[in-house]
């Protein structure tokens, strides 16, 4: 891992920058290159100019680690809400939750039924519901919550994270079951007995249990096969190779972030994949953010732009 990507993920964890961090003029101006906005309403904003476009989306509020009973409940009432002026508008919008957001800190059972209220609420609206992956000390949590969802509402996805060498044994049970997959190369500081430690085994890995989502077996269950990346290289391998075995491009998808590699992603639309943007808002966006900074250590150039406005 380089040292500029650690040194990130280091200050992302930082717990007084993760209370100061939005309030440096030049570091809010930065982050609008990822972010439409604060609020639910520049969100659809921007998920309406991007359907316009081919793109469906998935929303997220940012936010994490909540420590407060009713924080996590205006979290879940939050998302409520949203599912509700999603379906009146009528937009392919999904949405995207953290765990730890519902409370997972403070009580598992609590966060869990926050979990069944979205998943009903999803369920009522037509629409998907993906559950985010955090550390690695949240994996098997996520994972249990997430099969205990799936006995009830057949509609929810999973992210999981290329980087952990445990994830082969996770995809496959997971998609055994119909749930759906985001695959990501994973965006956290872990340490090296649980994750590759270089980038190249990391990408390597990716494709491999790409593969495996595109394989009969996941897809005979429903599994839905969602490639989180941007790593154009990536997804021209997991294309061809889809291709190869005669799978058709809607029966696959991509996911990207909102603000990157924006042309791929038109591109991408036009030549007939099945393309989604994750648009993050709200206000708690700052280990997010560093997060971003982390993946890309030239972005940070982008903040020292800000800085003279
Ligand atoms: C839809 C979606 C959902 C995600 N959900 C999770 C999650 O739940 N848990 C989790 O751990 N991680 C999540 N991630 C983040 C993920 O783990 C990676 O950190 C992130 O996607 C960067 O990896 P990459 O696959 O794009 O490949 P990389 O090899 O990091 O990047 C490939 C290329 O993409 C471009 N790029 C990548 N990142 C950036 C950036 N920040 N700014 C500008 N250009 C960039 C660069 O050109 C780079 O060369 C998610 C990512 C996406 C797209």
């Amino acid at each position: 891992m380089s040292v500029a990507r650690t040194i990130l993920l280091k200050i992302s964890d930082n717990q007084w920058l993760r209370a100061n961090g939005t309030k440096v003029p030049f570091v809010r101006r930065a982050v609008s290159k990822f972010m439409p906005g604060e609020s639910f309403d520049d969100m659809l904003i921007a998920a309406k100019a991007t359907a316009a476009e081919g793109v469906q989306a998935v929303f997220t509020r940012l936010g994490e680690n909540v420590k407060d009973l009713a924080e996590a409940e205006a979290v879940a009432t939050h998302y409520l809400e949203g599912i509700d002026r999603i379906k009146a508008l009528n937009l392919a919008c999904e949405p995207s939750i953290k765990l730890t957001q519902l409370g997972l800190d403070i009580d598992r059972e609590l966060a869990f039924g926050h979990l069944r209220a979205l998943a009903a609420r999803a369920q009522a609206a037509g629409t998907y519901l993906w559950i985010d992956m955090e550390q690695s000390s949240y994996v098997d949590v996520t994972l249990d919550l997430t099969r205990r969802l799936k006995q009830e509402f057949p509609a929810v996805g999973v992210c999981l994270q290329a980087y952990l060498f445990r994830t082969r044994q996770d995809l496959e049970d997971v998609t055994s079951r119909g749930i759906g997959v985001r695959l990501v190369k994973g965006a956290y500081n872990e340490p090296p007995d649980v994750a590759f430690p270089k980038k190249s085994d990391v990408d390597a890995n990716y494709l491999a249990l790409a593969q495996v989502m595109l394989g009969a077996g996941a897809r005979a269950a429903g599994a839905r096969a969602v490639f989180g990346t941007h790593d154009l290289d990536l997804i021209k391998a997991i294309r061809d190779h889809a291709q190869g075995i005669g799978l058709k491009p809607a029966e696959y998808e991509f996911h990207m972030l909102y603000g990157i590699q924006k042309p791929a992603q038109l591109r991408l639309v036009q030549e007939g994949a099945a393309v989604r943007v994750l648009i993050a808002y709200g206000e708690y966006w700052f280990p997010w953010y560093m997060r971003r900074l982390a993946e890309r250590p030239a972005n940070v150039w982008f903040v020292a732009k800000s800085l003279f406005g």
